[in-house]
């Protein structure tokens, strides 16, 4: 569509069309752990309603997908857990100029040559785990970001999680449960041969792997995580930077993704990119980009969020695989 030419009206129109479809999909993909088209689709229509939004600033609502995080309803059967400090998405962008954008905007805002910390964007689902005086307490999922669901005794049977840290802190730590890829094609092949429907992608399987009602049937998945977050990280975990923050994670006995760098300009955030593109497919678990934050964490709180993502924080996102297939096969053909 030809957003420069249209009016507020057929706008409108084609906003609650996006808006209905969007809906349908996230469904689909937060509730059902089930999605009927690819990542790259939703993204496209998701960027649609942006741009039409950015537009025609009327069309933005309260109830717009692009104000709420993850799927507004949430599995009935699971208990409800309250995220005081809520857990949010990510913005993104897929080219390096419009990162690089979003690295001088920042800067802009902040202070010039700032540092980031560059780590790999984890496909799986996000968790939160609370540990009291070092033992876990209490693990959720993110839900709607201020409401996610109670996944503790699911959690608890996942032997990748430790149940105590190595100090007795109280400290809340979020990060991303995944499903490893060689478990993911076991799982698979396994139902497969049960007659049972298969998951599309290791995401959708950690996800529906974790959600379940029946602990004993998360503990058969072989599910893994990585923590990369702690709320109020300087007070709880004494660390000022995030890289740091990895670094006293990992230390407390949590398992962190050991990939993180600190970048600080072009050439190394693109010599990141590069390195991890390339090894992408040998990694051991799904990547579906990388994340770039802002390392001194007294900037996070300067910086602040938006209702749905951190402004300290960027996801670069991979083109989709099967779009570089098509590329290939007609650089082929031609
Ligand atoms: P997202 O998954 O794109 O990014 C945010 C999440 O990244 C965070 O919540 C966190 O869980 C995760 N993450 C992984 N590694 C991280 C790291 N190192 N640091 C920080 N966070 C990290 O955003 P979202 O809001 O969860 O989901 C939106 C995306 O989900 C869409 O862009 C689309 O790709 C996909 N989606 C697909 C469908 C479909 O039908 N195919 C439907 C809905 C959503």
């Amino acid at each position: 569509i030809d957003i420069e030419n249209l009016t507020e009206d057929q706008a409108r129109v084609h906003v609650s069309t996006l808006q209905a479809q969007l809906k349908q999909w996230a469904q689909e993909y937060y509730e059902n752990d089930a999605p009927s088209v690819e990542d790259a689709v939703y993204d496209e229509a998701y960027n649609q309603i942006l741009a039409l939004e950015a537009r025609f600033p009327a069309l933005v609502t309260a109830d717009s997908i692009t104000q709420q995080v993850g799927g507004r309803q949430l599995k009935n059967d699971l208990p409800k857990v309250a995220h005081p400090i809520p857990m949010l998405s990510l913005g993104d962008v897929f080219s390096l100029n419009a990162l690089m954008d979003w690295v001088a905007t920042t800067e802009k805002a902040t202070q010039p040559h700032l540092d980031f910390n560059a780590e790999l964007k984890i496909d799986g689902l996000a968790i939160s785990l609370i540990y009291e005086k070092g033992t876990l307490v209490q693990a959720s999922t993110r839900g709607d970001g201020n409401i996610g669901e109670d996944v503790t005794a699911n959690v608890l049977q996942i032997d990748a999680v430790p149940k105590q840290l190595n100090e007795p802190l109280s400290v809340e730590v979020r990060g991303e449960v995944y499903m490893p890829k060689d478990a993911f094609v076991t799982l698979n092949e396994k139902r497969e041969t049960e007659g049972l429907p298969t998951f599309a992608n290791p995401r959708n399987a950690a996800a529906g792997s974790l959600r379940q009602l029946d602990a004993r049937v998360t503990k058969a998945r072989q599910l893994a995580v990585f923590l990369y977050n702690a709320v109020e990280a300087e007070t709880t975990l004494g660390v000022s930077t995030q890289a740091a923050l990895l670094t006293r994670l990992a230390a407390l006995g949590l398992p962190t993704n050991p990939t993180n760098a600190v970048v600080t300009d072009q050439a190394s955030v693109e010599a990141y990119l590069a390195k991890y593109t390339a090894v992408r497919d040998d990694l051991a678990y799904g990547i579906d980009g990388i994340v770039v934050k802002v390392n001194d964490l007294a900037l996070h709180a300067e910086l602040g969020n938006t209702v749905k993502v951190p402004r300290w924080a960027i996801a670069y996102k991979f083109p989709p695989e099967e779009a570089e297939t098509i590329v290939r096969d007609i650089e082929w053909t031609v």
